[in-house]
C-alpha cells in the first residue's frame, strides 16, 4: 500500500508536488523526504533539518492527501 501525499504552506498557500510514500498511514517527515529525494526532490518542499519547509516563503507546510488516499480505498 502506498499514500499519495502533498504538502501545502499554511502560510502563502503554495503547494508542493505529489508524492507517493509507501505505507497505509501517515508518514513521518523523514519517509516523506525519502519519497520526494527518490525523485531528485523536483518540486518538493525545503528541507531545513529534518522539517520540510515551504520553498517560497519557507513557511510551515501540512499535509494534503491523507483523506482523498482514504476515500479511494473505501471505494
Ligand atoms: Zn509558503
Amino acid at each position: 500500500m502506498a499514500v499519495r501525499i502533498e504538502l501545502s504552506c499554511m502560510s502563502c498557500g503554495h503547494s508542493t508536488s505529489e508524492v507517493i510514500v509507501p505505507g497505509s498511514g501517515r508518514p513521518s517527515f523523514r519517509e516523506l523526504r525519502l519519497a520526494y529525494e527518490a525523485e531528485g526532490n523536483a518540486g518538493g518542499p525545503l528541507w531545513i533539518g529534518d522539517q520540510p519547509r515551504c520553498p517560497r516563503c519557507k513557511g510551515q507546510l501540512f499535509m494534503e492527501g491523507m483523506e482523498r488516499a482514504a476515500l479511494r480505498r473505501a471505494s
